[in-house]
């Protein structure tokens, strides 16, 4: 496929949203937004692409009251059958992964390299829980003297979820696939900067025969819809991906209503390398982390911490590979950077060039916007730097890593702690003691020893500190979208204390 042949492509698929725009899902049915439409733009050239429904918290009435009258026919629907049900939206996923991932592209500016292997991926999230469907109700088994007792677990009932606009169709998918193996209805609020791919997972799962009202989507913003969503009493939690500040505000938004909330926020990720690390496999792992998905992404490793005694030489090699990365149009094959996601974050992540030299840092790559035709920005490289600098402690979420040297394991593990943030931490050592040492003190919730952020979706995600609460993945997103329910039988045993005799 060429960059021609994708334009192409995408030209087809994006025909119908510009005759009819994104509308709400709402109880099967097709709904415009309450509060009018808004404009979604694409980051490859600012390009008007479609009107979007402003869905209001009259929408979020409306698809909450979908999802409520759903959710028992749902809940009660025998695990194999709702398992068929996933594994069928699974399939239609990978029927259409190439239009998501052109659709995502162009929606969001990310490089299609990496979007086709995120809208498979969101096919394999809804296998992998499609799997777990049958056994998500076991429980425990738990005898007392007297009593048999038994736990099991029920979904919690309908539920919101808030999604962020980095990789917008793979993180939907990843909080949505498991809430209805669970046997939770839910309404989707997706970012308004991304609502395309969002709209075609509904349509997907509907086309697959998920019943009306199982899954809803209603766009609009987060301080209006996102808002009611939280505050909504027909819901019973709020599954969350976004920043730090506004989990913050999901927290409070909830407290009225009780939620459970779950919180996937933003990280300043450390990567340590150390001196006696297989430096050309760090070098790869250090480029890949923060350079990819245009270091719009949670667990972009965005502060390096590098060994004083090989520091020089990490650097160099590592601006020379910067200087090489190739920024262009999303949908050709060769690019690795696409535009950032919209003008506000751009501006965003531009304004820490300045920073970094204002604060005495050196720009060793990049440090420029690019094409101006979009919102292109050069992979960018700052250095001399220490871990007090904003460029060191903020969430810039771009192409833009920060190096910053330590002399030995306790100041590299000082630096990699000394931030708000606990989302994720990378090692590279090939001293076992040493990564056995470093490891149990790194604070964050997900650590990698000499790899990459490497998924397996059985295991814990999620973050520490101000990076979130709760994790997903494996039964732990069961723990999260289910409630336990402890049930005891006397054996005839146990003696009831009498009163009033
Ligand atoms: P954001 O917090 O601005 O928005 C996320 C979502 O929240 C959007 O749908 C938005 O409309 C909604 N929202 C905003 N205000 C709201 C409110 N008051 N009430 C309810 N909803 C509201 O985040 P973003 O800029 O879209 O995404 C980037 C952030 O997401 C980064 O900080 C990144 O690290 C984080 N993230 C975390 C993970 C993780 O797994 N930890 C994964 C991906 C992204």
């Amino acid at each position: 496929m060429t960059l021609s042949d994708n334009l192409k492509a995408l030209k087809g698929h994006l025909e119908r949203f510009r005759t009819v725009g994104v509308q709400n899902r709402i109880g099967g049915k097709d709904q415009d937004g309450s509060g009018g439409t808004f404009a979604t733009v694409s980051p490859v050239d600012k390009s008007w692409i479609c009107d979007v429904a402003l869905g209001t918290s009259k929408d979020i009435d409306a698809a909450a009251r979908a999802a409520h009258d759903a959710f028992p026919d749902w809940r009660d629907l025998p695990a194999k059958e709702r398992k068929s049900m996933l594994v069928r939206i699974a399939e239609a996923i990978e029927a259409r992964a190439e239009e998501i991932a052109l659709c995502e592209c162009w929606d969001t500016g990310q490089a299609h390299r990496f979007m086709s292997k995120a809208a498979l991926r969101g096919a394999e999230n809804f296998r992998y829980f499609a799997d777990q469907a049958d056994s998500a109700r076991d429980g425990y088994n738990l005898p007392s003297p007297g009593l048999a007792n038994v736990t099991t677990r029920v979904p919690i009932g309908p539920v919101g979820i808030i999604t962020p606009w980095n990789t917008p169709f793979m993180l939907s998918t990843w909080k949505i696939a498991p809430a209805l193996a669970a046997g939770c209805t839910v309404v989707h609020k997706p970012a308004e900067l991304s609502p395309l791919t969002a709209r075609l997972l509904v349509e997907i799962a509907e086309d697959a025969g998920l019943p009306a009202g199982v899954l809803n989507t209603v766009n609009g913003h987060g301080e209006d819809a996102g808002k009611a969503l939280c505050e909504h009493p027909l819901l019973k939690a709020i599954a969350f991906v976004g920043e730090s500040a506004t989990g913050k505000l999901i927290v409070r938004q909830g407290a009225d209503t009780l939620k459970r909330v779950h919180l996937e926020l933003g990280g300043k990720n450390p990567v340590i390398v150390f001196g006696d690390a297989d430096l050309e496999r760090a070098l790869d792992a250090v480029i890949f982390m923060i350079y990819s998905i245009n270091g719009e992404r949670c667990t972009s490793s965005s502060r390096l911490l590098v060994d004083e005694s090989i520091r020089e030489e990490f650097e160099a090699r590592l601006t020379e590979r910067v200087n090489r990365i190739k920024v262009g149009h999303p949908l050709d094959p060769a690019t690795e950077i696409g535009p950032l996601i919209a003008e506000d974050h751009f501006r965003k992540v531009t304004s820490y060039f300045d920073i970094a030299t204002s604060e005495g840092a050196t720009v060793a790559a990049g440090g420029a916007v690019g094409d101006p035709a979009g919102y292109y920005v050069q992979p960018t490289l700052f250095t001399n730097a220490d871990n007090g600098m904003r460029i060191a402690q903020e969430e810039i979420f771009g192409p833009v890593l920060t190096s910053i040297g330590f002399s030995d394991e306790d100041e590299a593990l000082k630096l990699a702690n000394d931030t708000d943030y606990g989302l994720a931490g990378y090692v590279w050592t090939n001293d076992l003691a040493r990564a056995l040492r470093v490891t149990e003190k790194l604070e964050a919730g997900m650590i990698w020893v000499n790899a990459e952020n490497v998924r397996h979706l059985p295991t814990p995600f999620g973050g520490t500190k101000a990076s979130g609460m709760g994790r997903d993945g494996g039964d732990w997103s069961f723990e999260f979208y289910m409630e336990q329910k402890h049930i005891g039988f006397a054996t005839g045993e146990h003696k009831i204390p009498r009163l009033g005799n």
